[in-house]
């Protein structure tokens, strides 16, 4: 009877880079800054700027509770 014990060395994982085409890419990075930017405008600048077209507050409400919770002067 032959007793071998298996011995487990780890293993690193297999790392693969995810390669993208340029345009791809660059296409990504400009639209999460542009996302960014409009969350950034919304929550933290606008004051009701947005309803001198609608003559409402709509926004401004809708993004108040986020102002406050985010430290974002307000009134
Ligand atoms: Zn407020």
């Amino acid at each position: 009877m032959s007793t071998t014990s298996a011995v487990h060395t780890p293993v690193a994982p297999i790392t693969t880079p995810i390669v993208t085409a340029q345009v791809t890419t660059v296409a990504l990075l400009l639209g999460t800054a542009i996302a960014a930017l409009l969350v950034y405008y919304f929550v933290g600048v606008d004051e009701g700027a947005m309803s001198i077209f609608g003559k409402s507050m709509v926004l401004h409400e809708l993004f108040h509770d986020g102002r406050h919770f985010l430290g974002f002067p307000c009134h």
